[in-house]
């Protein structure tokens, strides 16, 4: 709640601070236990720096970060010791984007994968390789390839060593931050199948970040929606998707595919730069590239509310815009 994270801008020999970048400027979300949360947004919109944010990979400027552990109960991670968190961490994992950089190429996979448990003084010797050998049959790849390192493997295979790593501490939440953004479309689809069974198996809960809506679309129960730093939009998927209730998101639903050909022209509405999150504009931050804007918009800066059945918006036209949202593939004659 309340979250923000500036980076300083810093400038000349003596590096003094002259902005801030506000990546994160002032998020409230809640991701409840079992679901998939998803957020979206553009590039630099702040979606990778709120999820470093609530593993406290970055130290929160403001706000709290409040996670519910299975032995320590409310636990305030912006302000937790060393200790406590290191009882926590075991229980928050993150995925990373690229499988290529995030995997040390000097380890074998059988290493990449015991590191946490090493780290964690959990298990060591023949309970160790044992482990290793469940987590690699877990992710789909096989007990030998512990002994091969990570450049025999192609991108999808190296996610899945990912993933195998992350579970190693037996998590609670992980945040998938584009976890499938690097891969061939055709591999993308395995990889989230197989995020969608281990959610499953072992009662994960996800915060998804990714550009790709399509993706989104796929994976999540519910989706928040980011602009310059702040959330714009949380609804369910299909409150999000098919009833929008903030222009932004009608503007980027209006670059996904189009199921029905007789819709494939549609325009994109998103046009113009996101604005830079060191300078944003006053108001909505998106009255710069909103066709619905009006005066008010350039002054006041909506407030994110309640639009019915949860569906939150901050737009001060959210109750009378009649937004389009996606096109079902039922409503395809
Ligand atoms: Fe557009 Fe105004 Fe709504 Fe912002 S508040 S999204 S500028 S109509
Ligand atoms: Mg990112």
């Amino acid at each position: 709640s309340g979250l923000k994270k500036h980076f300083p801008i810093k400038q000349g020999f003596l590096k003094r601070t002259v902005g801030y970048v506000k990546a994160v400027d002032g998020v409230d979300l809640s991701v409840k236990r079992g679901e998939t949360f998803a957020i979206v947004g553009e590039s630099g919109c702040g979606k990778s720096t709120t999820g470093r944010t609530i593993l406290r990979l970055e130290e929160p400027t403001e706000g709290q970060v409040v996670f519910q552990h299975s032995e320590l109960g409310k636990v305030n991670i912006e302000s937790a010791d060393a200790k406590v968190l290191k009882r926590v961490r075991p229980e928050m994992q993150i995925i990373f984007q690229d499988p290529f950089s995030s995997l040390d190429a000097r380890m074998t996979v059988g290493r990449i994968i015991a590191e946490p448990m090493i780290i964690n003084n959990t298990l060591s010797g023949q309970a160790l390789r044992d482990r290793i050998a469940e987590l690699l049959t877990v992710v789909g790849l096989r007990p030998e390839h512990a002994s091969r390192y990570p450049h025999a493997f192609s991108g999808g295979q190296r996610q899945r060593i990912g993933i195998a790593r992350a579970l190693a501490l037996n998590p609670k939440l992980i945040i998938c931050d584009e976890p499938v953004s690097a891969l061939d479309v055709s591999v993308q689809a395995q990889v989230l199948n197989l995020l969608e069974d281990l959610q499953r198996r072992f009662d994960l809960t996800y915060v998804f970040i990714s550009h790709d809506l399509s993706v989104v679309e796929h994976i999540s129960d519910r989706v928040a929606v980011m602009y310059v730093g702040r959330v714009v939009e949380v609804g369910s998927t299909d409150q999000l998707f098919y009833s929008p209730k903030m222009p932004y998101t009608e503007a980027l639903l209006s670059s996904l595919p189009q199921p029905d050909p007789r819709n494939r022209t549609r325009p994109t509405l998103l046009t113009g730069d996101v604005p830079s999150p060191a300078n944003p504009p006053s108001g909505c931050y998106f009255h710069t590239r909103c066709p619905y804007a009006q005066d008010i918009c350039k002054t006041e800066e909506p407030p994110l509310r309640d639009t019915g059945d949860g569906h939150m918006a901050a737009c001060h036209f959210s109750d009378t815009l009649e937004l389009k949202g996606a096109s079902r593939l039922s409503e395809v004659p």
